[in-house]
């Protein structure tokens, strides 16, 4: 009796010594943090993953922790993750409970497989199928070490009657799931009475922990297996970093108190469990044991979670900002919609008006000012170069030409307006397509910008934005057109007639006609050797004047016809200028008015005669109300979170000091 009283004190001494008034905040907190569902977020946990191979005992070792009994047996019983929180509480009467879909479910101690089996059937359904949604069940106790684990489902490969086919699959995800995070230490429950090498549990932890450092493996059934276990453990062929702890589990209906007592004896007084050092022998070592590892890796992981958790609400809580709020009254959105259309009209002005590129600092391709007068050069340029192109040989041919058919009832010396008027004809006919291309060219790009404004403005309300970038794309076209039309009537205006108050004609015509004797007389003269005529004429270069000898007895008309060119040259300069002076009046004045007057039709066009549908405009489609959701949601969670933790670190800075 006396003796009995011995091995008792000395089975509970460790897991009492174990309970360390600065870490059972810690735990709590960690626990809160938890149920709270913190890893939904993302946030790693420090916890004690418990996994072993079906039947290895793993509900057992769970047991024999927790004092209490659990769905222990043949197939499957664990058939969710079950998380376990182990309380000492100094009240006379244990209390448990389970938790679970935000249910308190109190539990008597003598029933707890029962009500177990009735959650997991609520949380997982009836049948052998398994679930990844745990049930937490609290045991708050006198003697039990202050711990939190995961049990697993046990890991089988061939499935049993009514399990589903891929149910090997579905464990090892789960198992994975818990065991991959660097915070997780898995406590790899081993049979003693198989080859270790064999345990599945070894292989998957294996792969996520190479080294062992996180893995403590328990071996049971030591009673059934003590040939050899020494052995076994001491040569460590599986590397298990955080080293071995043998145990013998309750048998049938012992009471803990008796299999405690039992396994204290066996390791004491087998002649081959005897050999095995008391310092990994027993449940009491490994409870103190998992209390010590638990307390580090709480300490190691709790700065980064606390880190953590402000990353994850900081930017939720920005996302949340980010996002467009919820316009529900008609006041509201046109007040919206207003802001809008006035921010992008802002935009547009400084990008097309007013040349101001804050808004897109490093995407030339919106700076309008500077686009817009790019390719104004490249189209006065244009101009210039069909110019360039004319053939040089023909020279004065067409003019010839256009004088004898334009002959009429005059006095000889009188340059027909006829003829000038067909040259001009002909010559602006050439180059007419360049103004209408450029225009639009221009209409392009400036829509381009219009586009690109909207999206930047209204991206938030999907309808709106699309609604908006329709009735742009409309403006713009219509404006596209009226511009194409004037332009058109700006080149026949070319057409009609030829007029310029300008001096620069008359003083270049002038100097022109300064050539004209020199001219007619080189026509006139026979070169003694017969050589082709040629002739340097300024403003034309060298060119060729042999065909024009034909005429020699027709000095008139060729002096005419020289006019003629002359006249044409000094003023399709002035054309030519004039042309593209107008086109850059007339694009500054169509932007101008479509920056400051012509956006308003586009609010015509979407609010509509009556002013409905502006709020259909602002309607958010559901995945946008779903996010929102889930950020608010998310939000709460991690503040909370964070009260917890900080409370927690108070009371660590309040012990230190
Ligand atoms: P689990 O499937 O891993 O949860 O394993 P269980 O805890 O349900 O145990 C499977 C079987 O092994 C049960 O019948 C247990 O009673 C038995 N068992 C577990 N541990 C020991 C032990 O240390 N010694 C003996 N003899 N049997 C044990
Ligand atoms: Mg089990």
């Amino acid at each position: 009796m006396e003796q009995q009283k011995v091995v008792a004190a000395q089975v509970q001494a460790p897991i009492i010594s174990s309970y360390n008034d600065k870490i059972r905040p810690l735990i709590d907190a960690i626990d809160r943090l938890r149920l709270l569902m913190v890893m939904k977020e993302g946030i790693q946990l420090p916890t004690i993953v418990v996994v072993g191979d079906q039947s290895s005992g793993k509900s057992s070792v769970l047991e024999s922790l927790a004092g209490v009994n659990l769905p222990r047996g043949q197939g499957i019983c664990t058939r969710v993750p079950l998380i376990i929180r182990l309380q000492k509480d100094a009240r006379p009467r244990p209390e448990l409970y389970l938790e679970y879909n935000g249910k308190i479910v109190p539990v008597d101690e003598s029933n707890i497989a029962t009500a177990i089996n009735l959650a997991t059937d609520e949380v997982a359904g009836h049948g052998k199928g398994i679930s990844n949604t745990p049930l937490t069940l609290v045991v708050k106790k006198g003697e039990v070490p202050d711990l939190t684990m995961v049990d697993l489902p046990g890991i089988t490969r061939v499935p049993v009657h009514g399990q589903p086919e891929n149910i090997y699959e579905q464990i090892r995800d789960i198992i994975m799931q818990y065991i991959t995070p660097k915070e997780s230490i898995i406590l790899n429950v081993l049979s003693a009475t198989v080859d270790f090498s064999t345990c599945e549990s070894i292989r998957m932890s294996q792969q996520v922990d190479k080294t062992g450092e996180r893995t403590l493996a328990v071996v049971t059934k030591a009673d059934k297996a003590p040939e050899g276990l020494l052995e076994k453990v001491t040569a460590d062929d599986v590397n298990i970093g955080l080293g071995y702890v043998c145990v013998r589990n309750r048998i049938g209906d012992e009471s803990f108190e008796e299999a405690r007592k039992e396994e204290a004896r066996l390791f004491q007084t087998h002649p081959n469990l005897s050999r095995i050092d008391n310092a990994i022998v027993g449940v009491p070592v490994l409870a103190q044991k998992l209390v010590q590892i638990q307390a580090s890796i709480i300490a190691r992981c709790l700065p980064e979670i606390v880190k953590n958790i402000s990353e994850k609400l900081n930017a939720n809580v920005s996302e949340l900002g980010k996002m467009p709020m919820a316009l529900t009254s008609f006041a509201d959105a046109t007040q919206a919609f207003m802001r809008i259309v006035g921010a992008a009209k802002e935009s547009l002005r400084k990008l097309l008006w007013r040349g101001e590129f804050d808004e897109y600092p490093d995407d030339s391709t919106k700076h309008g000012t500077v686009r817009l007068f790019e390719m104004l050069n490249l189209f006065s340029d244009e101009l210039r170069k069909r110019e360039e192109s004319e053939p040089k040989k023909e020279f004065l041919t067409e003019e010839i030409k256009v004088l004898e058919d334009a002959k009429g009832i005059e006095l000889p010396n009188v340059l027909p307006r006829e003829a000038f008027l067909r040259i001009l004809r002909i010559k602006v006919e050439k180059i007419s397509n360049l103004p209408i291309e450029f225009t639009e060219k221009i209409w392009d790009y400036i829509d381009g910008v219009v586009m690109a404004v909207l999206t930047r403005h209204s991206e938030m309300y999907y309808i709106l934005s699309v609604s908006m970038k329709r009735a742009a794309y409309n403006l713009v076209q219509k404006m596209k057109e009226r511009s194409i039309n004037r332009v058109k009537e700006i080149v026949e205006m070319e057409k009609l007639t030829g007029y310029t108050r300008n001096p620069d004609y008359m003083k270049e015509w002038t100097q022109l006609m300064n050539q004209e004797n020199s001219f007619i007389s080189q026509v006139n003269t026979r070169n003694p050797m017969s050589l082709p005529c040629r002739m340097n004429l300024e403003g034309f270069g060298d060119i060729e004047i042999e065909h024009l000898r034909q005429h020699s007895n027709n000095t008139l008309l060729v002096q005419q016809a020289f006019d003629l060119k002359m006249r044409m040259t000094a003023y399709w300069k002035i054309v030519l200028v004039r042309l593209a002076d107008t086109m850059a009046l007339h694009w500054q004045y169509s932007v101008h008015n479509l920056v400051n007057n012509d956006m308003e039709e586009i609010v015509k066009e979407l609010v509509g005669a009556d002013g409905l549908g502006i709020e259909r405009m602002f309607v958010e489609s559901p995945s946008m109300a779903a996010k929102r959701d889930k950020l608010r949601k998310s939000i709460k969670l991690l503040m909370e979170s964070k009260d917890v933790v900080a409370k927690v670190m108070d009371r660590i800075a309040s012990y230190d000091a």
